[in-house]
């Protein structure tokens, strides 16, 4: 028999829950009895279960009516599930490579790869679940740079998966009203959205009631900030664009935590927190976790120095950079089908330069406000709610104080001074001298 009003499962409960369910049972084999169930949930508010059975294995995602991190007092709509269920259906038809057009800059489209989602085999709504592919031996991009791995493609998959995602979910690709239809859709995930105003943008900067930082330590940094007036300016400025600027479909969560990597493949999960919001929001928070998982080395040297890996890091900020920018600016000229920038305004007229001088425009305004979401990414991972574990998983609190300050002073020169950095080498250099 289904249940019909949401029920959470459990390890125990899932097999005689899901037993039914086709498209699970079809891919790891109907015999339940064999089924085992393990819940492997890191994250801050859902439940996630691996079950393997006689001939495979898949990854069962569920929500919760609550925040995991804090408990049923703070009540989360189940509904981010069917957002995370939407948000994987659009990135998985948008994060394919461009056809090759000749005549222009090939860009990496000749390129097949590229970070993807994971494959979903099942949605249920009332459950707020998603059964979808288990990634094996794939490893959570966060623990991989702990542990001082170098991975080869990271800097390049994440690149082409934001531009082509970015680029494609706004109006310079798509349809006007397939687009506002889209808008329309995901406008649904205030509460999720909620999160990331008020846990991004303003906590960090005054003493709201959930946030938390290394203390005694960094209390006197803490004070600085939040009695600083330029920074909590531009911070809300940041704000501001985020809630009106509503330009793609974002991932929303874009950190070194939802990315899922071997040497050779990336993959991308736990896009609940997608709503429309401006490109250079996931860029931003990609590589300020880039940026982080930088300051944090130091705290991790107890095995050797991570110098080598310090380099690596910062190569990964440049490169996705790079990527980003070629790809984008390959979809500009080979897929710009969307209302804005139209054609008939440029090419057709015999004008080539016209949309190369508003791609620099366009480019140049998502690095300007790349730079900023990625200063306060930095400032809430150190003063707000949710940590990293980059951070946190160093014990001694006075090294980990010293890895913590040197970022966020780093966040704060680059939410403040984003509209007078030229360059990442400029950038890169500071995290050096900083560090
Ligand atoms: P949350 O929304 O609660 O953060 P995530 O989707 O990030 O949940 O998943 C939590 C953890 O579960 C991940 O860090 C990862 O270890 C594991 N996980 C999630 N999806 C998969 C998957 N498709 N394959 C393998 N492991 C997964
Ligand atoms: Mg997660
Ligand atoms: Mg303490
Ligand atoms: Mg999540």
């Amino acid at each position: 028999t289904k249940t019909l009003s949401f029920e959470a499962l459990s390890a125990e409960t899932l097999p005689q829950r899901l037993g039914n369910t086709e498209p699970l049972a079809s891919r790891i084999g109907a015999d339940t009895s064999c089924w085992k169930v393990r819940e492997v949930g890191d994250g801050n508010l859902n439940l996630v279960f691996i079950v393997e059975g006689a001939e495979g294995a898949a990854v069962v995602k569920q929500a919760l009516p609550y925040v995991r991190l804090v408990g049923d007092s703070w009540p989360l709509p189940l509904k981010r599930s069917f957002f995370e269920y939407h948000a994987l259906t659009r990135q998985k038809a948008r994060a394919i490579p461009g056809k090759v057009v000749t005549g222009f800059p090939s860009g990496m489209a000749e390129k097949k790869t590229g970070a993807i989602v994971p494959e979903i085999y099942h949605f249920d709504e009332a459950q707020a679940l998603i059964v979808m592919e288990y990634l094996s031996p794939h490893i959570i991009l966060r623990k991989a740079l702990i542990d001082g791995r170098q991975l080869p493609k990271i800097a390049r998959d994440l690149g082409l998966f934001m531009a082509r995602t970015l680029f494609r979910g706004s109006d310079l690709h798509m349809k006007a009203r397939d687009r506002k239809e889209d808008l329309a859709l995901f406008a649904d995930n205030a509460e999720l959205c909620d999160i990331t105003e008020n846990l991004v943008f303003t906590d960090p900067y005054f003493a709201a009631p959930m946030n938390r930082h290394t203390s005694p330590q960094l209390d006197g940094l803490v004070a600085e900030l939040r009695a600083d007036r330029d920074l909590k300016v531009e911070a809300q400025r940041l704000k501001h664009l985020f809630a009106a600027n509503a330009e793609t479909l974002l991932h929303g969560d874009l950190h070194t935590g939802s990315i899922m990597v071997t040497d050779g493949e990336t993959r991308v999960i736990d896009p609940e927190f997608a709503v429309y919001g401006p490109i250079a929001f996931d860029v931003g928070m990609a590589l300020a976790n880039f940026w982080m998982s930088f300051f944090s080395q130091r705290g991790h040297e107890n095995a050797g120095s991570r110098d080598a890996m310090r380099a690596y890091l910062l190569g990964v900020v440049a490169e996705t950079w790079s990527v980003f920018r070629t790809e984008f600016a390959h979809l500009w000229r080979t897929e710009r089908t969307g209302m804005l920038y139209h054609r008939s305004l440029f090419e057709e007229q015999g004008d080539t330069f016209g949309s190369e001088q508003a791609l620099d425009r366009f480019l140049h305004s998502i690095w300007t406000d790349m730079l900023g979401f990625a200063g306060v990414e930095i400032h809430r991972r150190i003063l707000g709610l949710a940590h990293n574990a980059d951070f946190e998983t160093i014990e001694n609190e006075d090294l980990r104080a010293g890895c913590e300050a040197k970022a966020l002073k780093f966040g704060r020169h680059l939410a403040v001074n984003r509209h007078t950095i030229h360059s990442l080498d400029e950038i890169n250099a500071l995290a050096e001298l900083i560090e």
